[in-house]
């Protein structure tokens, strides 16, 4: 049966309150909503298994905890020439290959369910946030906007350049598209250039100034390709992944000595039996932590490595290493949407054109991203559910009644679908850092999480000046087609103010002032990061400082976010990393024969 789908083109002018609900829906859709669809039809990989066929012991070369996004890209690498397992807490992509497709997308993100691909967290800034519990990960459920780091980024943090090239290259040919632009896109692009976000780079997946098309992990069907294809490249015969494998703790031979080394890792299955793996015994083996900005430094709090005074507080048995600065350092490069209703409905698109601007932010869009209002009130509902559970560690700078009143509202009328086009800024970096802190020792849960967005003034100015190249962008002649005559840019960002797009109080004044509004108005571009940052918490080389045999290879070791979105290089990280440990396991074999 067709569904039908709100359209702004048959609810002209008059009703901006009732627009701005639809907009609002749109805010979690639109943003990143703008991409494609998943064609996950690879079927199962003979080496994946659920984990309740797990032995209760095994052993590897090389154990890793979370196949997302740079855990694929890191087992299939290593499985080259060595015995690798992966231990991922969510189920397959290729069980719903359709869920993750271009139209498909805000539904699968919004679907908050205890076993979905998406679970819910709120930060203790009052943003609604997400994490993905997938095999891919973050790639199964984002808006599959691909791009790479700018080549100062890759110079700062010191990886080689041909490796890096090599590893971005391997990336691409399994996974991402130039993208088929389309009316909106290209009106979008074209107001950017207008707006003086020049030159035009054309296509491209190189991060420089200007405006460019970037990369697409969507075919031209609409079919998303994950980080799980990337275990295409895998040796089948030296990996095993196992699914709703979640990590409880990794174990370590001294608990008392200087350098504790990690052998062990525990892990539960669904029924809620106990599986334990270990290293195979030889020295260049390594538990390797991939399990994202959030699960990373989470787990290895649980496993006893982190801030001692809070750990002991905690009840957590033995502390294995005062580590101060596990969990600080996160960051999330915080987010302005603006609805734009359109009366040229056009086909779906998510990020396809953005423009990069010299003051670091970045501009992108998407449009006619649906949402269906049911599975909107159920996400709400998850929300305050999430608070009521959350409610004695969570903040109480957090509103609840935008919600409520918006779900009455749901009630009163909407029912059917949303279609929502729109732009949004990022903030590059962000200069501003927060940190996590433990809930439970339960690791299925969320941690307490603060990002502290735009505590740092230069991450708010970053925002006034994109939000106005957005307001240029709308006002623009190319876009003239894609709004309503008289819909001002201001009259848009009003409509934002009045949305729940997330739980903290509003202020009169950001109805007149940029600053207020994006303190107001702030959401996630879901780019966090941080936790296990180089150089604080891993080396150079990703290992855990002051720990033998412990890596992490993810997210959370950056210092700020890569590129204008960064998918392009976790996954690079993983095939990077893969192939330098690699190389260091064949010199140390190689020495070992010699001697
Ligand atoms: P993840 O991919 O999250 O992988 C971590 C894995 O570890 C997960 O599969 C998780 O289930 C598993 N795990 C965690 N804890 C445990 C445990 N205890 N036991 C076992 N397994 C565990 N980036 C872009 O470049 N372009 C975009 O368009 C884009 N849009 C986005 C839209 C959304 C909605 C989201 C959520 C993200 C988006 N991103 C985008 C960001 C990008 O997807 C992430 O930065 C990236 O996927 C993070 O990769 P990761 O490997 O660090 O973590």
């Amino acid at each position: 049966m067709k569904q039908e789908v709100f359209s702004f083109r048959t609810k002209p002018r008059q009703s901006y309150i009732r627009m701005g609900f639809h907009i609002f829906l749109t805010i979690f859709v639109t943003i990143f909503i703008f991409h494609g669809s998943c064609n996950c039809d690879k079927g199962h990989y003979t080496f994946m298994k659920d984990a309740t066929l797990a032995p209760t012991y095994a052993s590897f070369d090389y154990i890793l905890i979370g196949g997302g996004t740079s855990g694929c890209a890191l087992a299939a690498t290593l499985s080259q020439n060595a015995r690798v397992l992966v231990l991922e807490r969510g189920g397959s992509p290729y069980d719903n290959p359709t869920a993750s497709d271009l139209g498909n997308f805000a539904n699968t993100l919004f679907n908050i369910t205890p076993n979905s691909w998406s679970q819910l967290f709120i930060s203790e800034d009052g943003v609604y946030n997400t994490r993905a519990r997938v095999l891919g990960g973050g790639s199964v459920i984002n808006a599959g906007f691909y791009t790479r780091a700018g080549d100062d980024y890759v110079e700062e943090v010191e990886w080689e350049r041909e490796a890096v090239e090599a590893a971005y290259e391997w990336v691409e040919k399994k996974l991402v598209f130039e993208p088929h632009v389309m009316g909106w896109q290209t009106a979008f692009k074209d107001g950017l250039l207008e707006a003086g976000v020049n030159p035009y780079n054309g296509f491209t997946y190189d991060h420089i100034y200007g405006t460019k098309i970037g990369g697409t992990i969507f075919d031209g069907a609409g079919h998303r390709h994950t980080a799980a294809n990337l275990l295409e490249y895998a040796n089948p015969d030296n990996i095993v992944v196992y699914l709703h494998a979640s990590v409880q703790k990794i174990l370590f031979t001294k608990t008392d000595g200087p350098r504790p080394e990690a052998y062990q890792v525990i892990f539960e299955d669904t029924k809620g039996v106990l599986h334990k793996v270990e290293l195979a015994n030889n020295p260049m083996n390594e538990v390797i932590l991939s399990a994202g900005a959030i699960g990373s430094p989470h787990l290895l709090m649980l496993s006893g490595v982190g801030p001692m005074a809070h750990l002991a507080a905690h009840g957590v048995k033995p502390v294995i290493l005062d580590h101060p600065m596990v969990g600080q350092g996160m960051g999330d490069n915080p987010m302005s949407p603006i609805f734009i209703p359109s009366p040229t409905p056009e086909e779906m698109s998510l990020v396809q054109a953005v423009g990069i601007t010299k003051f670091d932010s970045y501009i992108e869009g998407g449009n006619n991203v649906t949402l269906s209002f049911d599975l909107t009130r159920r996400f709400f509902d998850g929300v305050l559910h999430v608070l009521n559970e959350t409610s004695r560690t969570t903040s109480t700078k957090i509103l609840t009644q935008p919600i409520v009143d918006f779900l009455r509202s749901l009630d009163r009328g909407f029912k059917d679908m949303i279609a929502v086009n729109g732009m949004f800024q990022k903030v590059a970096g962000p200069a501003s850092r927060g940190y996590m802190e433990l809930r439970n020792r339960n690791p299925d849960d969320n941690p307490s999480v603060t990002f502290n967005y735009y505590q740092e003034p230069e991450d708010l100015n970053k925002c006034v000046e994109g939000l106005k190249t957005i307001i240029k962008v709308i006002d623009s002649k190319a876009f003239t087609k894609y709004k309503y005559p008289d819909v001002t840019a201001r009259v848009l960002l009003n409509f934002m103010l009045g949305l729940p797009t997330n739980l903290r109080p509003r202020h009169v004044t950001s109805m007149f002032n940029l600053k207020q509004f994006c303190i107001d108005n702030v959401m996630t571009v879901w780019h966090y990061h941080g936790g296990c940052q180089v150089g604080k918490v891993v080396d150079k080389n990703y290992k855990v400082l002051g720990i033998d045999a412990l890596r992490v290879i993810d997210g959370s070791t950056f210092l700020k976010s890569p590129g204008t979105n960064p998918q392009a290089t976790v996954m690079m990280l993983g095939r990077y990393m893969g192939q330098k440990i690699l190389k260091e396991r064949a010199a140390f074999f190689k020495y070992q024969e010699e001697a």
